[in-house]
């Protein structure tokens, strides 16, 4: 019988992550602080983030680093996920390629945010914090960091986009049940919040919104952190869990990737899942493995965004990152992969793309659901509104083999389930689903207002 799953024992997984900051042939440009523009020190980030993940972020020196072992113990609960094979999909394609695909769903919070969920709380209680705050939007790191933080005793305050909140109820529910406290933003707490809702009271809130709220709660509040479930490297680098099994289990199954595809909001499953494979084409083993990030084409940084130093929130709270940003003001349409609708790509992502390590594809949102539609139907698992445009990128990638009769050998990130998201399924069934292109005018209207500095170094 032909092997579906390939799953590694307890014993097997990897126990350190992978910093593909120290194996770039062009780090990254340093964050600066915006009132100085000077580069930022891990002591600098302290006053936002724990220590240890803020000297990870900014350690350019080592690629290994271990995965402390109350980490690991808590990654037995749900993992190694498994490595499927997609024959379902493969055959209601027609395609020769063969589809592979890392499915983070498996988790019961349903994403891959729980990977650095667990060992951001983790670092934060070593070192006597007490709190943890953060944003989320559709809820999936909002849920995942609520969970984290009931496993080390931390209490959780949780700002979500009031939109998302109204229109998918569960996952604050979800929060509830983990015992945080979650907050519609913009909300009356902060003076970010404030502001916002007397100049326009029926503002829908916006992930930038929420960051600014998370970080002034964390900046003004003793014994609590802030932290970010995407765009940062310390997230990339706990995420590598996903890629360093990948590969693994691409081991057992005697294959080895020729494209490797994610879907893209700020670079965590992508950057988790590829820089363990992307560091065969740094040492020159596997020189020809094609990445490929799956974003929205209503929000698209990678293929439309510009290179600058930008802010990561609305308000202009956060350092300046070296980033691929369509403006830190940016208002993306409202899709249904609210985990895709950021302004901003991650420091490593932009600096590998400028270097032409991978390539960003946009993708409709009709033709997001359409492939989550045919996974769904021929694997069993419906897919989260994100994980739906990494299948339509594979989906394209596994057509054209066909085209050509190519036996190419793809890889995807199955970064979520979507049972949470049903009522956008419903939609797209019902028709009442649409695509958003957005203009050259509008992109540019929305990098006028990036601050262009020029880092002094
Ligand atoms: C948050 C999320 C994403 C997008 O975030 P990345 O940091 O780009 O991975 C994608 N898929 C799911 C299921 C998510 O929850």
């Amino acid at each position: 019988m032909r092997q579906k799953k390939f799953i590694l024992q307890e014993k097997d997984l990897p126990k350190q992550w992978y910093n593909i900051q120290a194996e770039m042939p062009n780090k990254p440009l340093p964050p600066l602080n915006p009132k100085t523009k000077e580069p930022l020190s891990a002591e600098d980030l302290a006053h936002i983030f724990n220590l240890e993940c803020s000297k990870q972020e900014l350690d350019t020196e080592h690629a290994w680093i271990d995965i402390p072992e109350e980490v690991l113990e808590k990654y037995t609960y749900y993992r190694s996920t498994p490595l499927v094979r997609a024959y379902g999909l493969e055959e209601a394609l027609g395609t020769p390629a063969h589809i592979y695909f890392k499915n983070e769903s498996v988790n019961p919070l349903g994403s891959h945010k729980l990977n650095s969920a667990i060992p951001q709380c983790y670092y934060c209680k070593q070192e006597g914090d007490t709190n943890v705050t953060t944003e989320t939007g559709a809820g999936q790191w909002g849920a995942a960091l609520s969970y984290a933080a009931k496993l080390y005793g931390l209490e959780a305050a949780v700002y979500q986009v009031k939109i998302t909140m109204q229109q998918k109820p569960y996952r604050s529910m979800i929060m509830h049940t983990f015992g945080a406290t979650v907050e519609g933003s913009p909300s009356m707490s902060t003076r970010a919040g404030k502001d916002i809702i007397t100049k326009d009271p029926l503002y829908p809130g916006s992930l930038g919104t929420a960051i600014s709220e998370a970080v002034e709660l964390a900046t003004t509040t003793p014994g609590c952190k802030y932290t970010l479930g995407s765009v940062l490297n310390h997230v990339a680098l706990h995420q590598s869990i996903i890629g360093l099994e990948a590969e693994k289990q691409m081991e057992m199954a005697g294959e080895y990737p020729d494209k490797v595809i994610a879907c893209f909001g700020g670079g965590s499953n992508f950057g988790g899942l590829a820089f363990p494979f992307m560091r065969h084409v740094f040492d020159g083993t596997h020189k020809n493995v094609e990445f490929i990030a799956a974003e929205p084409e209503s929000c698209p940084k990678l293929t439309r965004g510009k290179f600058e130093y930008d802010f990561g929130d609305e308000a202009g709270y956060t350092p300046l990152l070296p980033m691929y940003t369509l403006g830190h003001d940016f208002k993306p349409s409202n899709i249904h992969a609210g985990g895709l609708r950021y302004h901003g790509a991650g420091m490593i992502i932009s600096q590998l793309l400028k270097d032409g390590y991978l390539h960003g594809v946009d993708i409709p949102q009709l033709e997001s659901f359409k492939a989550g539609m045919l996974f769904a139907q021929t694997e069993g698992i419906i897919p989260a509104p994100e994980s739906c445009h990494a299948i339509a990128a594979t989906v394209r990638e596994a057509l054209k083999c066909k085209e050509t009769g190519e036996e190419k050998v793809l890889l995807f990130c199955l970064s979520g389930h979507g049972l949470i998201d049903m009522p956008s399924y419903m939609s797209y069934i019902n028709g009442d689903l649409q695509d958003y292109q957005i203009s050259d005018e509008e992109i540019n209207k929305y990098l006028a207002g990036v601050p262009h500095i020029e880092p002094k170094i």
